[in-house]
């Protein structure tokens, strides 16, 4: 057992010292899973090659419990949005996300991925998966290296120790529910958005006809 599952209020007596550990439920569970977070095998732009080399052997995030990369949604705990998210690919992120199981995270590589990037307000390009996904960290460059990837990982490792087993959502008894997914025409649309869209074009409908009436 590692050291840093002991209680520090509980003393233990020398003799026992490496043999024996007294932890909580809450330091034992986390434990176990920031241990084992497995990334899901997906790339999107530039940044992907980042990651791919933080996957490699100089950097190696199996150190750090990442492992294999999975190339399932459904053995996958973080998905890793690694380069620009276009309009067109954010049906498909927002899919494998909802086919995740709970835990999951989202960890948005680069500026393209965090805020939409070189590409902001491009026609084709979405300002951020945070406008879709829960982004759980953040990490910043373009491309960030592989160190800052690395970081951004331990960061949502020290975010998983904070969890606890008695308030996570995935306990509740209420289901968590799946993200609609976005309708690419000839914009993305985001289902949430579409009673403010519709509130929105009755009003320009109403402006229009008031208008053509008083001509
Ligand atoms: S942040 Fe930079 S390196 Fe990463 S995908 Fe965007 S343009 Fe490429």
């Amino acid at each position: 057992m590692t050291d840093e599952l002991n209680n520090p209020d509980i003393p233990i007596p020398d003799e026992l010292k490496g043999q024996v550990t007294v932890t909580t439920l809450d330091k034992i569970y986390n434990w176990g899973r920031r241990s084992s977070i497995w990334p899901m095998m997906f790339g999107l732009a530039c940044c992907a090659i980042e990651m791919i080399a933080t996957a490699a052997s100089r950097y190696d995030f199996s150190r750090f419990g990442m492992e294999i990369m999975r190339p399932s949604p459904r053995q996958s705990d973080v998905m890793i949005v690694s380069g620009t998210v276009t309009k067109k690919m954010v049906p498909q992120i927002v899919r494998l996300y909802n086919q995740m199981p709970e835990p999951k995270y989202v960890l948005a590589m680069g500026a393209c991925a965090s805020g939409g990037g070189p590409f902001k307000e491009g026609y084709s390009v979405v300002s951020g998966i945070d406008k879709f996904l829960p982004v759980d960290v953040y990490v910043p460059g373009c491309p960030p290296t592989p160190q800052a990837l690395l970081h951004g990982l331990i960061k949502l490792q020290e975010k998983i120790d904070q969890q606890s087993i008695k308030s996570v959502d995935w306990y509740d008894k209420k289901a968590i529910e799946e993200i609609p997914i976005p309708v690419l025409g000839p914009d993305l649309i985001d289902p949430r958005d579409f009673m403010r869209i519709k509130g929105s074009s009755k009003a320009t409908l109403k402006t229009d006809n008031e208008k053509s009436s008083e001509n």
